[in-house]
């Protein structure tokens, strides 16, 4: 982590360095910054924060540019009759017609795979004649990205053109949230700012939530600036990830588009951060060091001295809070671009008007009224499987993960039930355990629910989105095509389909089962929920024909749906920030969760009991305590849970106390049973 020329360490305790690896260091000292900060922002080793930035093959002790073999057309070639070759092998035809467009830097392996794969064949036909031969180099920056065609920029309209205004104000560090309806063409303003930055010859680093969404966007940006990004995410090989690392760092990659793990990515000429969908769930990691992405890119933003974008059509309440400090700046964008109305939103009682199968009967017609007007519908459910629960008729057994505090699903289509929390499986069976009887599955889950929709519309064409149907590589992307070139009629799927895709076709959704974060234990279950409707609700009428979006609650009068009725997010951010300052939940206190898990129970709350005791005897009034308790799920995976949970109005309490306890846990006998660990802001307190 740095240099130094004397040590207080005894010469003899002093090792000798090993092995030197890179010539010149491979992070600047604003990337070292941005790893001693993590490391003492979240309370974590900073070896493992080295770990987390680092792409895995650097880790092993590999060269930032290993030694790769290239592929050329020989001279040969150039004098070829490639009209017989042609006729006679036409996969070697087309394979040296590539090397010959390549010229004399030729391909590497992984580039011949992309453009014919299982090349290798024809390749020893052309060594053998003389066409084609091999060197080997160091891959550099070389691999620098390819041009594409590029289309003019779109007109903007007179929100986005105010927008993009206020963007363009500093190329200094400030936060700009960009909150807009969906459908309000974020990404149009996010492509015009992005090509000032690129412009000054500056990087730009695009943060998304998934991989999923990548496809769509990285189409777009191609195609409108004229070059591909980098590709920084979890699907990628050890090769490829560090390729684009290589092209990220040495300043050759000027966009790099990546999930979470890619705001540590070294950039040296980093002009801007865009937080795409700021409010996902998924730019926190939840194990390991538990960083939030988004939170480290307001913090690198600032050291960078550059802005940073936050986009969201339901930014989360923290968000809102610093607009209304105004340490953030706040830009809206109120209105679907084009033209397209918002969605009419409605109410379905699924107690006062006949379900079946999970079905309501007033959302069976609006599905035949949108098919008959070739609309398409998507039905949303957040319950993968084929139904929540296993019961027996007769003695009214369910049937429960055997490691962990749940039931189990039940998966029809693979004949499991399934722990959707230890991933424990077993074999589904038609009687029960107990009693030897016949057991049913109660409830819907996806599978379940597109069983229904097959049953009653025979004839449309239905495909389940989740992630039980997109396990295999390219799955998700090949149905997502389908769906949104239209093929498909009856989309079903949970969470997956609310994120960020255009359907052009898409008029109606359906939200079956709304009702599941009504009554969460999470202070956060609210802001949550409306969140995922207000996403899975801005899929419709995304054109030229109007969305209507169906939601079925056994609760209509409840408060929530009604102010979502009458006010939409706008509305119910504002109550839920009122109701927090009041109660004292974040964003007003900034909290820590400190959980522990073991094979006793009495282990798993030892060592918290201890962190209790320290906090009481130094009390501070800053600080409230609150535990230690079992975990709301007190038993997963064989292990017994508990948390400690740690409240303070001032930031910097928290983490003096922080400092102090982990010290103490670390060098504490009873943390040897357990496994441990410090969550600063945690979004789940499960
Ligand atoms: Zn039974
Ligand atoms: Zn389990």
């Amino acid at each position: 982590m740095g240099y130094s020329n004397g040590s207080d360490v005894p010469l003899s305790k002093l090792k000798r360095c090993a092995e030197v690896l890179d010539d010149m260091p491979l992070l600047s000292e604003k990337d070292l910054w941005l790893i001693r900060f993590t490391s003492d922002y979240y309370h974590h080793p900073i070896g493992e924060v080295v770990a987390a930035a680092l792409p895995s093959l650097l880790r092993q002790g590999r060269s930032l540019h290993p030694a790769v073999e290239k592929y050329v057309a020989s001279e040969l070639a150039n004098s070829f009759d490639f009209t017989a070759l042609a006729k006679r092998a036409p996969k070697q035809a087309k394979l040296l017609e590539a090397l010959l467009k390549a010229g004399g830097g030729g391909f590497d392996a992984n580039q011949l795979n992309e453009i014919l794969p299982k090349w290798r064949s024809a390749g020893k036909g052309l060594m053998a004649k003389g066409l084609m031969s091999s060197f080997e180099c160091h891959a550099d920056t070389f691999d620098e990205q390819l041009v594409c065609a590029t289309s003019p920029d779109l007109i903007l309209n007179e929100h986005q053109q105010d927008a993009l205004t206020a963007l363009r104000c500093s190329d200094q560090f400030g936060a700009y949230l960009l909150d807009g309806v969906t459908g309000s063409g974020k990404t149009e303003v996010y492509l015009q700012r992005v090509q000032d930055v690129l412009k000054q010859g500056k990087q730009v680093l695009i943060l998304v939530p998934e991989i999923g969404l990548t496809p769509q966007l990285v189409a777009r940006l191609s195609e409108r600036l004229g070059l591909c990004p980098a590709l920084l995410h979890s699907g990628l090989s050890d090769s490829a990830r560090l390729a684009a690392w290589r092209t990220a760092q040495s300043g050759a990659a000027h966009l790099v588009v990546g999930t979470r793990s890619a705001i540590f990515t070294p950039m040296n000429k980093l002009g801007l951060i865009i937080v795409d969908e700021e409010h996902d769930q998924s730019f926190k990691q939840q194990e390991g060091l538990r960083y939030s992405a988004r939170d480290l890119a307001i913090a690198r933003a600032k050291h960078w001295d550059i802005p940073v974008i936050l986009g969201s059509a339901t930014p989360t309440l923290e968000m809102l809070q610093h607009c209304r400090n105004s340490t953030y700046k706040h830009i809206l964008l109120p209105a679907r671009a084009g033209g397209a109305s918002p969605p009419t939103l409605r109410l379905i009682d699924t107690v006062r008007t006949p379900v079946t199968d999970g079905i309501s009967e007033p959302l069976a017609e609006a599905i035949r009224r949108t098919l008959d007007t070739e609309g398409q519908v998507l039905i949303f459910l957040n319950r993968r499987g084929f139904a929540p629960t296993l019961i027996c008729s007769t003695c009214g057994h369910i049937a429960g993960c055997e490691r962990c505090d749940s039931r189990l699903t039940v998966h029809s289509r693979s004949r499991q039930l399934r722990c959707h929390h230890c991933g424990a499986c077993r074999t589904l069976k038609e009687q029960c355990d107990e009693c030897g009887e016949v057991v049913r599955p109660l409830g819907e889950g996806t599978e379940r629910l597109e069983d229904t929709l097959k049953h009653r519309f025979p004839n449309a064409a239905i495909k389940r989105i989740d992630s039980d149907s997109t396990q295999h590589k390219g799955a998700m992307d090949a149905a997502l095509q389908s769906a949104t070139s239209g093929e498909v009629d009856i989309l079903v799927g949970t969470q997956m389909l609310s994120k960020g895709h255009h359907f052009p076709a898409l008029t109606l959704v359906g939200v079956v089962n709304a009702d599941q974060g009504l009554f969460g234990t999470d202070f956060r279950s609210g802001e949550r929920m409306a969140q995922s409707i207000i996403q899975v609700a801005g899929r419709a009428g995304r054109e030229d024909r109007p969305g209507e979006v169906l939601i079925q609650t056994a609760f209509p009068e409840n408060k929530f749906w009604r102010t979502l009725m009458t006010g939409g997010y706008r509305q119910l951010s504002d109550n839920a920030l009122a109701e927090r300052e009041i109660t004292r939940w974040p964003p007003f206190t900034r909290l820590a969760l400190i959980r522990s898990a073991a094979h006793q129970h009495s282990d798993a709350h030892r060592l918290l009991g201890i962190a209790k005791r320290y906090l009481d005897d130094n009390a501070d009034n800053a600080l409230r305590v609150l535990g230690p308790v079992d975990a709301p799920m007190a038993r997963k995976a064989g292990r017994y849970r508990a948390q400690l949970l740690l409240q303070s109005s001032d930031r910097s309490t928290l983490h003096r106390v922080l400092k102090e306890l982990r010290l103490i846990m670390e060098s504490d006998p009873a943390a040897r049973k357990v496994r441990w660990s410090i969550d600063v802001d945690p979004v789940e307190l499960f």
